[in-house]
């Protein structure tokens, strides 16, 4: 999943790659319900290409009701090498 943030340190935005571990929640498959998709926020640290410094920042993704995310992790932001 690829996310843009306002970044605190230098007023741009920067482009990132996040990696969004989850699994599923069998029973809620099976419950012959409409999935339901809420709506979670993590935060996590983004590194500035422009400072090199990190900044935490909260990154808001939606999770339908059959799956529990269970991890989050930031790849490198694409400007960086
Ligand atoms: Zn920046």
């Amino acid at each position: 999943m690829q996310v843009e943030l306002d970044c605190p340190l230098c007023d741009e935005r920067h482009p990132y790659s996040i990696e969004i571990h989850s699994s599923i929640v069998l029973y809620a498959m099976h419950a012959g319900r409409e999935p339901r998709t809420q709506t979670r926020s993590f935060t996590r640290l983004f590194l500035c290409p422009e400072k090199g410094k990190r900044f935490e920042a909260g990154v808001e993704i939606s999770e339908p009701s059959y799956s529990r995310i269970t991890d989050v992790i930031v790849k490198a932001g694409t400007d960086e090498r």
